[in-house]
């Protein structure tokens, strides 16, 4: 199992996974030329995509996933509320996904959807496992609830919202509703927060972890990666942070 960001942050959101012959993406927050273009950046195509997975209808989740889908016949999981929420109105290969109906196995991997409190109508975060790697994403939640805490336990790496410093959105530029939006119970996960989940699952031998869905705005990596160094610094070196605008490398679980 192998997993690689094609770009992370509120301007858009794209994640590859691949185990044995199966390529999946999760969201398509670029349009469908831009993913285009930053799959070639890794030697990718659309056309190897075997499925795309929506985690709720925001654009910078959604925004080429319709056009994607219908110009190279992929199918697309998502559960109803996602659908409903993005109007999708193709007629591509649609799978309706019930997040608390357990997992589902596309080729070679299996998928567990978990809720999420998030502003959305119906969104959901996964869990992404082969025969012997687990990997857990979780972006666009507004707080971490005992549900999270439980589905991200015995993973092998983790791709993790680290939205805002607490005061860089206090005193940041955003109007104060858009301020209490994202820093609310159904917005973003603060460095904090997200140091607050860490503490609360068994990190110690993840192969990554993996920094998502930073604010340009409301954040700085450096702030981040000072969060985690405080937190633990044996995390150090397996520790990465995602960009909004080019490719990560690929990270292996080997
Ligand atoms: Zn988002
Ligand atoms: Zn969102």
């Amino acid at each position: 199992m192998r997993f690689l960001s094609l770009g992370s942050g509120s301007r858009g959101n794209a994640t590859l996974l691949q185990s044995g012959e199966t390529l999946l993406l999760l969201d398509c927050g670029f349009t469908r030329k831009e993913l285009q273009r930053r799959l070639s950046l890794v030697d990718l195509a659309c056309d190897d995509i075997d499925a795309i997975l929506l985690t709720h209808e925001h654009s910078d989740h959604l925004r080429g996933a319709q056009a994607l889908s219908r110009h190279h016949a992929i199918p697309v999981w998502a559960t109803a509320g996602t659908l409903r929420g993005s109007e999708w109105a193709e007629s591509s290969e649609l799978h309706q996904i019930n997040a608390n109906s357990g997992d589902f196995r596309i080729g070679d991997i299996r998928i567990t959807p978990f809720t999420v409190p998030h502003d959305a109508a119906e969104p959901c975060q996964y869990v992404f496992a082969d025969s012997r790697k687990r990997v857990g994403i979780l972006t666009d939640a507004g707080s971490v609830t005992s549900h999270i805490v439980s589905q991200l336990q015995q993973l092998d790496a983790l791709l993790l919202e680290f939205n805002h410093d607490q005061q860089m959105l206090r005193n940041g530029p955003y109007p104060r509703s858009l301020q209490l939006r994202v820093g609310g119970d159904h917005g973003h996960l603060s460095n904090a927060q997200s140091i607050g989940l860490l503490g609360q699952l068994d990190h110690q031998n993840w192969q990554h972890l993996v920094a998502a869905h930073i604010s340009e705005k409301n954040n700085d990596p450096q702030l981040v990666r000072s969060a985690l160094d405080s937190f633990d610094t044996s995390m150090a070196s397996r520790f990465s942070v995602l960009n909004q605008e080019k490719p990560s490398r690929w990270f292996d679980l080997g």
